[in-house]
């Protein structure tokens, strides 16, 4: 178990933050930029330490030792290294404070950066350097990981290879996370629990799937609003190069260039502005995903934009309208509507 109170003024911006997390599995830290995230990991990290803070980690007081008798890791987001040592000298550097759980070899090849552990750490790009970033804190044996940012440098297709590799890891080690990140998608591959940081405070605590999508929370009013899916893969369609996949039940058609592994269960992330939403079937249109839902609730999120919250058997979606639309349709709690999909991204296996 992990407690934190901690108050902190800087000019007329104030954190003011209690954190209670279980310490077990990844949980993210998620909030817009400037909401006090980093500033959150440096407290626990104990870079950032004041006298009334109160820090409890597994019963253990933490709030007066120094970073270095914490046993804390954390990857910054900008992946400090030591430049003029090589990759492997910085690992190497870093695994004498562990206990020999993780070879340095074995960790540059699952992270991807194996050719590289000759090379000086300066001439490194900034994602090689938040692989290395990773595979050092990891080599550290720390008893909680703070990652923050960790792939930020990456690309979306690395970034989903890492993020993958990283849940691997952290079940083999059984090594509690802590991870910042405001990708929605991340949190919802990765992390089994969510706390949302506003401006220096936590305002809700919970799964991720069940925060995102609810209206009442800063994340409604995003530009990228949306939940995230669990489907099964059906089939691959050579000729049309699509997917067929079924989402609680109903089925639905997503563009997949080459043939997948394997049917079987899979996450997809629909945003809710690429939701449009009709009280009959539309047939002249080239929308052809369309999931029949029931209107749940409904609120508005942005200046003329209402967020829709549709019942998808078990699942929610969410669809972004505007008002006007949303009153011509006269859309009410219990209306049955189509829920038209026009994109969808593909997260991989579930
Ligand atoms: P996030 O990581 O969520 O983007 P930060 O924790 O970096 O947010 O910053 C939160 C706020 O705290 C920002 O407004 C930042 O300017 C301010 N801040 C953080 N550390 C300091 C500091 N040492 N001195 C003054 N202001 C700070
Ligand atoms: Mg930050």
């Amino acid at each position: 178990m992990l407690t934190l109170a901690c108050r902190r003024h800087f000019g007329s911006w104030d954190l003011e933050c209690d954190l209670r997390w279980r310490g077990e599995g990844i949980c993210a830290l998620f909030g817009p930029s400037g909401s006090g995230k980093s500033t959150l990991l440096r407290i626990l990290a104990g870079l950032d330490r004041a006298a009334d803070d109160q820090l409890l980690w597994h019963n253990a007081a933490l709030a007066s030792l120094p970073p270095e008798r914490r046993r804390i890791g954390l990857v910054f987001q900008d992946a400090r290294l030591f430049g003029h040592l090589t990759v492997r000298g910085n690992l190497l550097l870093a695994a004498e404070k562990g206990q020999g759980r993780w070879q340095p070899d074995e960790l540059a090849r699952r992270l991807g950066f194996y050719e590289l552990m000759a090379q000086p750490a300066q001439a490194l790009s900034g994602g090689q350097r938040q692989r290395v970033a990773l595979a050092r804190a990891l080599l550290a044996e720390p008893t909680l990981l703070l990652l923050d940012e960790p792939f930020s440098a990456l690309d979306r297709r690395s970034r989903l290879h890492l993020i993958h590799e990283l849940q691997t890891l952290q079940r083999e080690a059984m090594l509690p996370m802590l991870y910042v990140t405001h990708a929605m998608e991340e949190v919802s591959m990765l992390c089994d629990e969510l706390i949302l940081i506003e401006n220096g405070r936590a305002i809700a605590q919970g799964a991720p799937d069940t925060l995102f999508s609810r209206l009442d929370l800063p994340i409604a009013s995003r530009d990228d609003a949306g939940v995230i899916l669990s489907a099964n893969l059906q089939q691959w369609l050579a000729p049309e190069q699509m997917a067929e996949l079924h989402v609680d039940g109903q089925p639905l058609f997503v563009t997949m260039p080459a043939a997948p592994d394997a049917p079987g269960p899979v996450r997809i992330k629909v945003a809710a502005r690429d939701v449009v939403i009709a009280t009959e079937p539309l047939t002249h249109s080239s929308l052809s995903n369309s999931l029949q839902t029931t209107l749940q609730d409904l609120r508005d999120v942005l200046p003329g934009q209402t967020l829709l919250q549709l019942a998808l058997g078990q699942q929610i979606l969410l669809a972004r309208i505007t008002r006007r639309s949303a009153e011509r349709l006269a859309l009410k709690p219990g209306s049955r509507v189509y829920a038209y999909i026009k994109a969808v991204s593909l997260l991989g296996e579930a």
